[in-house]
């Protein structure tokens, strides 16, 4: 159901409820706003429940890798009068071969909240994608991003450096004429591959599909494990090219639309995708979207 005012939205959720949402990188201005956290906060405790803001550490050595820095960047957000949990990646359970955050899962029931937007792996971002990759521990996204690590083919490098460039995190360095990738800090982003035009930095042709299957495996498997109730609110504000890992995720690409909630979060988002969609065809990769959609299904 589609609600333009957050006000409006029922929650009905109780005990410790973890509100699992994605609190932004540092300098990003268009994650879910703490404003609109605050009203959902307020309906758990006239409920008589505890709210909790929770996520995890990211894979990506930026400043929310870490809990204390996912601390910090939370308060820097607006987040800091709010209780922000962020869980541990060393407890764990290990479920579909992916370890999941014992901490979310030990939770009493679960907002799933989701800000709506591009994605560059998925090409949306909403609840699949907040359960999946945002509720495993680091060791879990790593096995997920695995496929899409780059290999490297050293006969056909000319050490011509585009790799190196195209890294966000610069982990590929060119040093006495050889290239060297720090892949225990890689994010499997690709965007070494594309830069590559020799084929010397490669991915296996269907490194996205495995990648796509083992994300929505562990989002199925959180489900399925997960023993409260489980609500989902898709927040389709702010819809811009790039998800909140980037502290500019680039232009607002759709009008707002409002807050779409539902039980079924492959349905949410295949929702929201429709409405985004109506509004400007060109927003988002939807191709690659039904490509992801094709792939969870088999797992929802
Ligand atoms: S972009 Fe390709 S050819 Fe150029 S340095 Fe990197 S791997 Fe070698
Ligand atoms: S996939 Fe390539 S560009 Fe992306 S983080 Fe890994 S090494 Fe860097």
């Amino acid at each position: 159901m589609l609600y333009r005012r957050i006000d409006d939205i029922p929650v009905k959720l109780s005990g410790r409820v973890a509100i699992k949402l994605h609190m932004g990188e540092a300098g990003n201005k268009t994650h879910v706003s703490p404003s609109d956290v605050r009203v959902l906060v307020d309906k758990i405790k006239e409920n008589g429940g505890e709210p909790f803001l929770v996520d995890t550490t990211t894979l990506y050595p930026m400043r929310r890798y870490t809990v204390e820095g996912y601390q910090e960047v939370a308060r820097e957000n607006g987040f800091g009068k709010l209780n922000v949990v962020i869980a541990k990646d060393d407890v764990f359970e290990e479920i579909n071969g992916i370890k999941l955050s014992k901490e979310i899962l030990g939770m009493d029931s679960l907002l799933i909240l989701s800000h709506g937007k591009g994605h560059g792996l998925t090409a949306f971002g909403g609840a699949v994608k907040n359960i999946g990759m945002g509720c495993v521990v680091k060791d879990g996204k790593r096995k997920i991003h695995f496929p899409t690590f780059p290999k490297y083919n050293e006969s056909k490098c000319i050490l011509c450096g585009s790799c190196a460039k195209s890294c966000p995190i610069n982990i590929i360095k060119i040093n006495n004429n050889k290239l060297e990738i720090n892949l225990n800090k890689c994010m499997g982003c690709r965007a070494c591959v594309i830069a590559c035009k020799t084929g010397a930095m490669w991915t296996p042709d269907n490194a996205i599909e495995q990648t796509f299957d083992l994300l929505s495996l562990a989002a199925k498997g959180f489900i399925s494990r997960f023993k409260g109730d489980i609500q989902y609110i898709n927040v389709l504000k702010n819809i811009t090219e790039h998800c909140d890992c980037m502290p500019d995720p680039g232009p607002v690409v759709c009008d707002d639309i409002g807050y779409l909630t539902g039980n079924d979060p492959l349905k949410l988002d295949s929702e929201s995708v429709e409405m985004i969609k109506k509004k400007n065809p060109d927003a988002l990769d939807f191709d690659t979207w039904e490509l992801f959609e094709r792939i969870a299904k088999k797992h929802f």
